[in-house]
Formats: structure tokens, sequence, C-alpha cells
């Protein structure tokens, strides 16, 4: 049996470890205080047994766990990352456990009247008579993704004081910078050598996750010219107008607050401007790669047609992608999928299939040439003060990593 309290240990020794990632730094780990953690998992990782325990110069963590048959099996792997987002501050993580949880409001701070309710996180009901750990309202928790390495950590653990539980190699990798979009950036996939891997950074229990966007961001520039308002008539040409036009020819509906589960969107994130010159910001997502590249085409169409309407050269467009969906990748080696549902299966978890509506460093390694869906962590309500995490869920995650390893043995015996 894994031992709860173990667990929730294991836990808090990572929570209160602040490793907040910074994007607008350049250098990797994109802050220093994310050594701190990495190099107590090397340790880590060295005193529960794990072989070629390794860490690089951008604290990139990897180690071992070797085979225990004699027959090949492919060598898979689980990862997660160290850092947590720069939406909510991670330093000074004071965590609360609530035990037994009532299904009533949690009071995460008396004084400033901070409060976890079910009545806007309906999900709380799902955890009923468990033991919640929440944070005390001033921070995020960590959940994502330290829950993800405490699973891991504990999983491997057990696998190497229970060898009667037959596995092949097993790699494990620990990233700084995921938050940031950065996680993938310098994994050395061929050093991992694994044939698949799994992030274990999803939220709810059940979640398996191997669809995501098609991502891309576009800049959109309007050229005006300023001239002073009252001898303008003939020759002003305000930027912010146009840039108004542009916004208001794109679908209105293809929106985030408006779309759902395979719905793409444009999504205008910011703007600047004054009348000489406007910036508008997007970000375009999409499931289907053909409907993806329709809504880029769109983009510099309604520039085109509006430069016409207009006979100059007033806007100009920059569309760059930023990662794809890695369904491409994974369908084609559908085992990896199939080996996590019935994993969770066999231990009683419903899985909850979806696409996910972002993406994770998971569809960039499988871009990479390392086929790797995503896997419940058990936290919720993540990059902010309401996050928490049910220990009974990361054991059950810990539990479906252990299934995975056994199960992959035995489909190749
Ligand atoms: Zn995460």
């Amino acid at each position: 049996m894994l031992n709860k309290q173990h667990i929730i240990n294991r836990f808090l020794s990572y929570v209160k470890i602040d490793t907040e990632s910074d994007p607008k730094s350049n250098t990797t780990p994109s802050t220093k205080k994310q050594w701190d953690l990495a190099n107590k998992l090397v340790e880590e990782l060295k005193a529960i047994g794990m072989s070629n325990v390794s860490i690089d110069e951008n604290a990139y963590i990897m180690a071992t766990l070797p085979s225990n048959v004699e027959h090949e099996v492919p060598t898979i792997g689980f990862i997660s990352h160290i850092d947590t987002s720069p939406d909510f501050t991670g330093a000074n993580v004071n965590p609360q456990i609530v035990e037994n949880y009532s299904g009533e409001d949690i009071i995460l701070n008396t004084e400033k009247n901070i409060i976890l309710s079910p009545s806007y996180f309906e999900d709380l009901l799902l955890y009923k008579g468990e033991t919640l750990i929440t944070t005390d309202g001033t921070t995020l928790l960590g959940a994502d993704d330290k829950a993800g390495v405490c699973e891991i950590v504990s999983a491997m653990e057990y696998l190497i004081q229970h060898p009667e539980i037959k596995h092949g190699t097993i790699k494990v990798a620990f990233t700084p910078d995921e938050e940031i979009g950065r996680g993938a950036h310098k994994f050395d996939v061929d050093k991992f050598g694994a044939d698949w891997a799994y992030t274990m950074d999803g939220s709810q229990v059940g979640e398996l996750e191997y669809e995501n966007f098609n991502a891309a961001e576009a800049e959109v520039t309007f050229k005006g010219r300023i001239v002073h308002p009252g001898y303008a008539k003939g020759k002003m040409i305000n930027s912010m107008y146009y840039a108004s036009e542009y916004i208001n020819t794109l679908p209105k509906l293809e929106v985030p607050e408006h779309t759902e589960g395979y719905q793409g969107f444009f999504h205008l994130h910011d703007i600047h401007g004054n009348v000489e010159k406007t910036v508008l910001e997007y970000i375009i997502r999409d499931h289907d790669k053909d409907k993806f590249k329709a809504r880029k085409a769109l983009m510099q169409k309604v520039a085109n047609d509006m430069n016409t309407k207009y006979n100059q050269d007033i806007i100009s467009i920059e569309v760059k992608d930023q990662y794809y969906n890695m369904k491409e990748k994974v369908t084609p080696v559908m085992h990896v999928v199939d080996i996590a549902e019935e994993a969770m299966k066999q231990l009683g978890i419903t899985p909850l299939i979806k696409p996910i509506r972002g993406g994770t460093d998971g569809s960039q390694l499988s871009y990479m040439g390392l086929p790797c869906p995503n896997i419940f962590a058990g936290g919720h309500n993540f990059h902010g003060r309401y996050e928490y995490v049910p220990v009974e869920s990361m054991l059950k995650a810990t539990k479906v990593i252990c299934k995975i390893v056994e199960l992959t043995q035995e489909r190749y015996n």
C-alpha cells in the first residue's frame, strides 16, 4: 500500500519551495529559485534508489529505473514540471489540510474572508470525505505541477520497494519553465531515450488528453497619419478606426467566450494604439489542422481586403505558429493512450478523454519525436489562490503510473 501521510509530507516539502517562473527572463531556468527544488529532487531521486540521476546546466532532471525483466519492453517515461505560474505568487505557500471534507465552504483565510466554496467550484463535491490540501488564500498552491512531481517520485519509490511488479526501463524527467511555455524547449529527447512518455500535468481524476490546439499568434499593425485635428480634413488617417473595422470584420462569435469543445477561435488579447499607429495582438486556436490554416488565411485576407478598399498599405500582419495538435503524432501509436486508459479502468477510475483547449509540454515533445499524452495530476483551480488537491487523487495518479508500467511490460511479454 502507498502511504498517504508519506505522500502528503513529500508534496508539502515541494510546495513550500518557491519556484515561480518569469516570462521576462532570458535564462534557463528563468528564475534561480527553481534550482532549490531541482537540487532537492536530484538528492531525493538518488536516495530512493534511482539510477543515472542527472541534472544539466538548464536544470532539466532525468533519472532511470532499470528494467527488472529479461525480455525487450519499450522504454517509457513520465514527465512533470517544477515551476509554478507567474500569474499568482508562489512565495511562502502555507498549505492547509482539510480532513474528511464535508462538502461545505472551506474558509481559507478568516482575516481576509477568503472562502473556497462548492457554490463556485462544484468540483469540490467530487471529493466529499477525502483529504484536501488547500492554500491559506494568499498564494497559489503549486499542485500544478508539484502534485505530478510527487506522484512520479512516489511511484518510482514504490516500484523500487516492490520488485515483484515487473517492468521495462522507466525514465523520469522534471523540467523548469513549463508555465512560460518553455518546458520542452531544452528537453534532450535523445538523452531521455524513451519510446513514449506521459506528462503528469492534468487536473481532475481520470483526465487523459492527447489532443490539443494548433496555435499561432498574430500581430496586426495599422498605420495612420497624425495632423492637427482642426485642419485634418482629407489628411488625417486615424489608425484606431481601421483597427476597429478589422476587429469587427472577423467572425464575432468565434472567440473564447463563445466557444468550447472542438470549436476554435480568434482571441484579441491586447490593443495598443494612437492616431498614428495601432497594434492588435491575437492568438489563433483550432484543433483541426485545416480550420487552423483557414483561420490564419482569413486574418491575412481581411488585411488584404482593407488595403485594397482604402487603396493603400495601411495594414501589415505577422503570423507566427506556436505549437501543434499532438493528435497527429499520437494516433499512429495509439497503444500509448490505450495502455493509460486500460490502467485507469483496472484501478476503477473512469477515464475522462477530452481535447485540451490549450497546449502542453507534451504537444511540443510529441513533435520532437516523443509521443506524450497528458494524465491527471489531481489538482484543481490552477494558477490562483483557490488551487487545491485531494490527496486521494494524488494516490490514484501514483497508482496509474505503476499500473501503466506493469501493463506495458505485460503487453510485450
Ligand atoms: Zn502544469
